[in-house]
Order: structure tokens, then sequence, then C-alpha cells
């Protein structure tokens, strides 16, 4: 891959990343508004309880997505962006710009699911 089309995947993980912790830093804040919200009243604590839920939910889908950038943003260092981390392929330039934190080729990826 050019440098000028790494320098661009970098820019828009980059921007993701800035994103992406802004968000964190938000759940963690509703978190602790939801806590400090003791109410007695039962209504209340099941409608905060699921608050609870969605955001620990949303916490640690940020936090795995994050890893992805973050690797993604090494890869990018170490020059081995945009191969395939279980073939080495390269992997396709369009999947790579719909979701430029991919791990692996679509083949791979494939596989993998099947596996599950
Ligand atoms: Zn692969």
């Amino acid at each position: 891959m050019d440098q000028k089309s790494l320098d661009q995947f970098k820019k828009i993980l980059q921007a993701r990343l800035i994103e992406l912790q802004r968000s964190t830093l938000q759940a963690r804040h509703e978190g602790r508004i939801v806590e400090s919200n003791d109410s007695k009243d039962e209504g209340d604590r099941a409608v905060s309880s699921l608050t609870k839920d969605m955001l620990f939910r949303q916490s640690s889908q940020n936090a795995a997505m994050l890893n992805a950038i973050k690797s993604a943003l090494g890869r990018i260092e170490n020059t081995t962006f945009g191969l395939c981390l279980n073939c080495e392929q390269e992997i396709n330039l369009s999947r790579l710009k719909a979701l430029p934190w991919v791990r692996y080729c679509i083949t791979c990826q494939e596989l993998m699911e099947e596996q599950k």
C-alpha cells in the first residue's frame, strides 16, 4: 500500500479513536449519574439498572473497538497494515475503506465465523 493511502487510513483511524474516547468518557459520566440517582421507586430502579446495563454494554463494545483501532494504528506504524493477520494476503481495499480496523480478509473472516 502506498504512503498516501496509509496516511489517509491513519487519519480516519485517529479521528475514530478520538471520537470513541470521547463517547467512553461520556458513558462513564452517565453511569455515575445513574449510580448517584438512588431512587426508592421500584420503577425508577428498574430503569436505572437497564440504563446501567446498556452503558456497560456500550463501554465494553467501545473498549473492544478501541483495541481494534489501536492495533490497526500499530500496524500502520510497522507497515503491516492492510495485510490479513491470518493468511498475510492483502485485504480488499474497499473492505478496508469500510472497516479500516479489520484484522482479516473476507475469506479468513468467513472461515472463522463458520468455526464458531
Ligand atoms: Zn486472510
